[in-house]
Order: C-alpha cells, then structure tokens, then sequence
C-alpha cells in the first residue's frame, strides 16, 4: 500500500500515450510488460479472469519495484490480452481458447510492434501454465529473439515447472502439490487481491485431487476426466496470508527475471523435460 502513495514512482500505461511520447521513450531503458492470460472457468468459486487479472497486477506491481531498483529504467505496461489456449476446460461457460498458433501470432505481433521501432526489452506476463499456451508464447519468443535481436523473458513457467515453490512457500501442513487449479493456492490470491470477486461457497467445496501430468490425459477435457465443477485441489483451506505471500513472490520472480533481462545476465529457462512434453503433444 505505501508504494502506491509514490506518486513519481508511476506506471506508463501504453494505452494512454500518443504515438509521440512512445517514440520519445528510450530505446535502451524501456522495458515492456505484457500481460497474456485467458479467461477461463476456475471453479464455481473465482472469476474466470484469475489468470488474467493476476498477470496484469503482477505485471504493474513488478513495474514499481523494478523502478525503485533501477531509477533509470522505465516499465512500460501493455494492455492485457485475454488470450490463450485452455482446450482442457472449454467445456464450462467462460472459457475462451484459441490454439498454440494463434497465441503464438498475437505473441509475435507484440514483438514486431515492439522489436520493429527498435525497443529491446520484453517481459511476458503469464500466469496461465497449460503447455499449449507456453508453446505458442515460446515459439513466438525465439523468432522474436532472432529477428529482432531483443531481450524477451517470460519469467513465471520456468520458476512454475521447477520446485522452487515448494523450498519457498510457507510450510503449511499439506501437500500443496496437489493444487492444480482454483484451488488453495489460486483461491488463496483471489481472497487477497479481490476477496469481494470470491464466492462466499468456497469455504464448502470438497478437495478434488486429480494428476494433470499424464499423457493419457492430454487431449481429454475436465468434463470428460470427472472434474464437473472445473476445479483441482482444496479451495475451502484459501488463506489470506498465504495469498499474500504469493502474490509476493510472483513479483519477486518477474522483478528478479526483468533485472536479469536489463544486465544482460542469463535469463530461467523451462526444464528439458517440460520442453519435450512441449514438443511431443501440443
Ligand atoms: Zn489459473
């Protein structure tokens, strides 16, 4: 809260320049923020634009924080897109998906908007996990990369894929590894940032436990894999602190990633693994 009083410490929101003052921004010290998620059902608890809503606030959190860091640098938010492939649970109301390619095009034409008038750095803001989505955000990345010779990053799949969150997040006295989707840890953010967005149901809901890493699941839908209220994990256990905490660390690991990006230090990656996985199926 003390950082929104800073009123010199502010956000350009690139929806309210004008071509001119976009031209005037320095090409070596403008970072841009683009957040990218869809919409998408998250149980009969939380609004369909969790994704979306938590990669646009982290996005403008990580913004302020990178400035205090580097006064030097400006952080250049872009309006965020909502969209993104969400094939696994488009059978509810308020899932909208697109295919792998078509994040992939929208992707890249951010960065050739960007890229072509000489800009050099990207951060893109995603908060949705699914391979396919990652796919298209990461094809569009390399082409970007080469063509334009810019410094792009995507900073949330590589710290997602990995266990750092396990190391890191508070001990809690359950296994979180079962938190797949709208559950404790999602419902516990929402309950922070927007707790009047969160239905009072879900202190009700039952645990629903379900594997998503299994080949013979790609390709089915929730519906079809039993999972009729469109959540995985145990949305009633939601806490405050713990929504905190994570909203936190999301910023921490874009801040950390954008610095990286800015001083040309190497930048996380997404494990071999999950690359494959990548390749082999979407
Ligand atoms: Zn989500």
């Amino acid at each position: 809260m003390e950082r929104k009083k800073d009123k010199k410490n502010k956000v350009i929101h690139l929806e309210e320049f004008s071509w001119k003052q976009i031209n005037e921004l320095d090409r070596e010290r403008s970072v841009f923020f683009y957040p990218i998620s869809p919409l998408e059902e998250h149980g009969p608890h939380l609004p369909v634009g969790t994704d979306l809503m938590t990669a646009r606030d982290t996005a403008e959190e990580s913004i302020r924080l990178l400035q205090m860091k580097k006064p030097e640098v400006k952080g250049i938010l872009l309006p965020p897109t909502p969209i993104g492939y969400s094939k696994i649970n488009s059978d509810f109301p308020g899932t909208f998906t697109v295919s792998p390619r078509v994040v992939k095009e929208v992707v890249y034409s951010v960065i050739t908007a960007l890229g072509g008038q000489g800009f050099r750095y990207l951060v893109i803001c995603t908060f949705h996990m699914n391979l396919g989505h990652l796919k298209g955000i990461y094809q569009a990345m390399k082409l970007g990369r080469k063509r334009y010779n810019m410094y792009i990053c995507e900073p949330w799949g590589p710290y997602f894929y990995s266990d750092k969150i396990f190391e890191r997040e508070p001990k809690l006295g359950f296994d979180t590894t079962k938190e797949v989707h709208g559950g404790f840890r999602e419902t516990s953010l929402m309950k922070y940032q927007y707790p009047y967005l969160l239905d009072e149901n879900y202190k009700n809901l039952q645990s629903i436990y379900r594997d998503l890493n299994s080949p013979r699941i790609y390709g089915k839908t929730f519906k079809e894999l039993g999972l009729k209220e469109g959540y995985i994990g145990s949305p009633a256990r939601a806490d405050v602190d713990y929504g905190r905490w994570y909203f936190n660390e999301i910023v921490s690991v874009i801040v950390e990633e954008a610095c990286n990006l800015y001083d040309g230090k190497p930048i996380s990656d997404l494990p071999k693994n999950i690359k494959r996985i990548m390749k082999l199926f979407f």
